[in-house]
C-alpha cells in the first residue's frame, strides 16, 4: 500500500460500458448474464455521487471507457431515440465537478455515424473537428508530468465508417480473416484470430505514428503516460475475442518506450487485468451493463509518485499498480 504520508498528485474516475437504453432487460447474446439497461443509468448516478464526495481529494476528471448508451436505442427508435437515450445519460453525468473524458466504442458507432459523433458530447478532444481533420484521439495533461492518451479503437472498422472510405474497405478487407458469413460470429475460429469480428476494430497506421510521437516526447519529458481505448490490446487481461485487430502493433509501439505506466480498456464485460512482460499494467474494466440493482462496476484511481492505486467498487477489484521503472 502507498505510505499515507506518500503526497496524492491526483486522482481520476474510469467507469465502461454503461449501454443505457430505455428497453427491458434481457440476457446477453450468450445467454449467459442479464443486462440491466435502464437500471445502468442508476449505476451511473451512484458513481457520479460517490466521485463528487469523495473524501479528501478532488476527482478530477472521468474516463468514460466507450459503449455508453446501447445500440438498441438506434434500433428503437432510429438516431432520435439515439439522441434521446444520450441527452439522458448526459443529464445523469452533468453533475460530476470535473471533466468527462470519452473513448467511442462499437455501440458509439451503432448509434451514430463518425460524422455525427464529432457533433456530440461524444467529442471530448479538446481540439475542434475541422471537415478535413477530423481525429477522434489526443492527449492531455492533468498534472505536471502526467499525460493521458484517449484512443480512437475504432477508427478502422465495419461499424460507423461511410461504406466506400478508405477505412470501410480496409477493415472489409481485415474482416476476411473471418471466414463466416456473419463477421460477428466466432464459430469455427480459434486463438487469437477471434479478434476479426465486426464488433471490434483498429488503428490507422496514421494514429500509431501519432502514438509513437507522444510517447518519444513523453519520454524526452519525463512523463509517465496512460492510455485508454475501448478495445483491450494484451490477451491475459481479456479474451482473445475482444482485442484490437492490430493489438501487436500497438504493443510494439508502447514497448519501444518505458514511459507508458497502464493501458485501460472495456468492451469486456467480465473484466481483467494483467501486467505485461514489459511491466505495463493492462486494466480491463467490467462492464456496468451487467451488474445487477445493489452492485456496481466503477473505480478511483489515485496517482502517487511511484504508483497507482485503483480503488474499485462493485465488482471491481482493488490494486496497486507499481509503475514500471
Ligand atoms: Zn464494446
Amino acid at each position: 500500500m502507498a505510505s499515507s504520508k506518500a503526497p496524492l498528485h491526483f486522482s481520476f474516475g474510469l467507469i465502461a460500458d454503461i449501454q443505457y437504453a430505455d428497453h427491458d432487460d434481457r440476457m446477453n447474446y450468450q445467454q449467459t448474464q442479464w443486462r440491466y439497461y435502464r437500471n445502468s443509468l442508476n449505476h451511473l448516478q451512484e458513481a457520479v455521487y460517490t466521485w463528487n464526495s469523495e473524501e479528501n481529494r478532488n476527482i478530477e476528471f472521468v474516463i468514460q471507457l466507450g459503449d455508453l448508451i446501447d445500440g438498441r436505442n438506434f434500433e428503437k427508435g432510429g438516431t432520435s431515440e439515439s439522441n434521446r437515450a444520450l441527452h439522458v445519460v448526459s443529464d445523469a453525468y452533468k453533475s460530476f465537478a470535473g471533466r468527462i473524458h470519452h473513448t467511442w466504442g462499437n455501440h458509439e458507432l451503432y448509434n451514430f455515424t463518425r460524422e455525427q459523433l464529432f457533433k456530440t458530447s461524444l467529442y471530448s478532444s479538446p481540439h475542434r473537428a475541422t471537415s478535413d481533420n477530423k481525429i477522434a484521439y489526443y492527449s492531455f495533461t492533468p498534472f505536471d508530468g502526467y499525460r493521458f492518451v484517449i484512443l480512437d479503437t475504432f477508427e478502422i472498422s465495419l461499424i460507423g465508417s461511410e461504406r466506400g472510405s478508405p477505412e470501410f474497405n480496409k477493415a472489409v478487407k481485415i474482416l476476411k480473416n473471418n471466414k463466416n458469413e456473419d463477421k460477428n460470429s466466432s464459430i469455427g475460429i480459434s486463438g487469437m484470430d477471434r479478434r476479426f469480428m465486426a464488433f471490434n476494430g483498429g488503428v490507422s497506421e496514421k494514429q500509431l505514428l501519432w502514438l509513437d510521437g507522444v510517447l518519444d516526447e513523453a519520454s524526452r519529458n519525463g512523463e509517465r503516460i496512460i492510455i485508454s481505448g475501448h478495445l483491450p490490446i494484451y490477451e491475459p487481461a481479456t479474451e482473445s475475442l475482444c482485442l484490437l485487430w492490430n493489438f501487436d502493433s500497438m504493443l510494439d509501439v508502447i514497448h519501444k518506450y518505458k514511459c507508458v505506466m497502464a493501458y485501460i480498456s472495456g468492451h469486456d464485460h467480465f473484466g481483467g487485468y494483467a501486467v505485461d512482460e514489459y511491466g505495463v499494467h493492462h486494466v480491463t474494466m467490467e462492464g456496468v451493463i451487467e451488474i445487477p440493482p445493489g452492485s456496481n462496476a466503477f473505480a478511483t484511481v489515485d496517482m502517487y509518485q511511484d504508483r497507482m492505486m485503483l480503488r474499485g467498487y462493485g465488482v471491481v477489484a482493488s490494486r496497486e499498480m507499481i509503475f514500471p521503472k
